[in-house]
């Protein structure tokens, strides 16, 4: 199974988490299975006049703790196979950092890149016509994920509320603050990647601010990332997108990284105070932490064999295969799963849903704090089952966590009809 689909990976995991938790078949094979997954084709006037049909999925995978909660992802490769797994990732992601929520994900096929601003306007809003039946604020409320942003939101949001007749700000999480988003949801997830990397080197008793780093993607979590632990001292040596990646062994001046970005239409491609390598260089360079922070299944088995890492964070969902997380674990090098390292994105998500439906708004001191407090309380509950219950790795930790909590929820609330 050596570079498996991401549900593939998913179940795999699961199955191996079950062998430290005592889940009722039945229940685990509820588990398993998505609630619901629609499909839905969305044809967009182009602006030369011509109709593109755009095929896109919303999975909504398990309600037993709340509302469905997940993303949307704008990307050639999305999939319903890839959308169920981003959706699951989310139950237990939801579950492991406590949050009265199920999971679920939604994804466009397409090249956002290729597509005016006007055309995303108009695909956005059609695909929210699509699925208008199956969110709502108490039903599945989606969020931005790889090349949706706040301005997507917007136009959800905006969609949505005009089919209610009325201003629906909570229908989605990630909103810009004039319309209802919450200060620090942007740099929520790369905040909570850099909070659980001080965490994992503090655990293994050594410190951030000496550490050096590479991060794979410089979109909103890799760079927000780079950034956060740039200022908590770490040496941030390579950064990358989906061009290729820069590297200075000194450490790459931040700030000036995200200026040339600025200016150079989101690409990192000719900064020249770095030298240029390969996506495959930046995986497997000498470095203290590795922070996968793009798309999935980028460390493989090879992969995994040729790192020279010391902790790897999952900023990204599904960077690491079923197997090559198996050839980390031979090989001693802890993970700090995807499911509690990005979990700071959902988090503030939560928070700005609350914020929304007490119709109150939270200064982002408050904000950062009840993020950093939730985020440090899994991470310890994580590592106290992996130490009481001599679980190999961390995954399997997180995973028993989340599975016995949405397990107990389909236990209590019993099977309908
Ligand atoms: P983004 O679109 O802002 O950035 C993605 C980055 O990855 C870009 O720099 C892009 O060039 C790079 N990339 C894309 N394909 C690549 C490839 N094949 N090789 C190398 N780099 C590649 O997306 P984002 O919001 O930063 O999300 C990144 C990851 O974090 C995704 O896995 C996403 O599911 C996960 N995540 C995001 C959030 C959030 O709040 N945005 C929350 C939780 C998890």
């Amino acid at each position: 199974m050596a570079d498996s689909s991401p549900l593939d990976n998913m179940l795999a995991q699961m199955e191996r988490a079950r062998e430290y938790v005592d889940i009722d078949d039945g229940i685990f094979e509820r588990l398993k299975t998505p609630e619901r997954t629609l499909t839905v084709s969305l044809p967009v006037r182009m602006d030369d006049g011509s109709v593109e049909v755009f095929e896109a999925y919303r999975c909504q995978f398990d309600s037993a703790r709340g509302p469905f909660k997940g993303g949307i992802r704008y990307h050639p490769t999305v999939s319903k196979d890839e959308v169920s797994a981003l959706a699951g990732w989310m139950t237990w992601k939801t579950a492991l950092v406590d949050l009265p929520f199920g999971g679920a994900k939604g994804g466009i096929i397409c090249e956002p890149k290729d597509l005016s601003e006007g055309e995303i306007e108009q695909l956005t809003r059609r695909y929210t016509e699509g699925i208008r039946r199956m969110i709502g604020p108490d039903i599945d409320i989606p969020a931005p994920d790889v090349n949706t942003n706040p301005r997507t939101m917007a136009w959800i949001m905006d969609t949505y509320s005009m089919y209610q007749g009325h201003a629906v700000p909570e229908v989605v999480t990630g909103k810009p603050p004039e319309i209802g988003g919450t200060d620090g949801r942007v740099e929520a997830t790369g905040r909570g990647v850099s909070i659980v990397t001080e965490e994992i080197f503090d655990y293994l008793g050594t410190h951030v601010g000496d550490a050096d780093v590479a991060i794979q993607g410089f979109g909103n979590v890799g760079s927000v990332t780079a950034q956060l632990l740039d200022e908590r001292g770490a040496n941030v040596v390579a950064v990358s997108d989906v061009g290729g990646a820069i590297y200075d062994p000194d450490g790459l001046d931040i700030t000036d990284v995200l200026d040339y970005v600025d200016d150079n239409d989101g690409r990192l491609d000719g900064y020249e105070p770095a030298e240029e390598i390969s996506n495959d260089e930046l995986l497997t360079a000498d470095v203290d932490a590795l922070i996968p922070a793009a798309i999935e299944n980028v460390i493989t088995v090879d992969v995994a064999e040729r790192m020279q890492a010391d902790v790897v964070v999952e900023a990204a969902n599904g960077p690491t295969t079923f197997d090559a997380a198996s050839v980390l674990v031979d090989r001693e090098i802890p993970v700090v799963p995807d499911i509690l390292a990005n979990a700071g994105g959902v988090i503030v998500s939560y928070l700005e849903w609350v914020q929304n439906s007490q119709q109150y708004s939270w200064e982002v001191g408050e904000v950062n704090r009840d993020l950093e407090d939730r985020l440090t309380m899994a991470f310890d509950e994580m590592l106290a089952a992996y130490e009481e219950k001599e679980i190999p790795d961390l995954r399997t930790a997180a995973y028993t966590i989340a599975l016995e909590r949405t397990a107990n929820a389909h236990n209590l609330r019993g099977l309908f009809p």
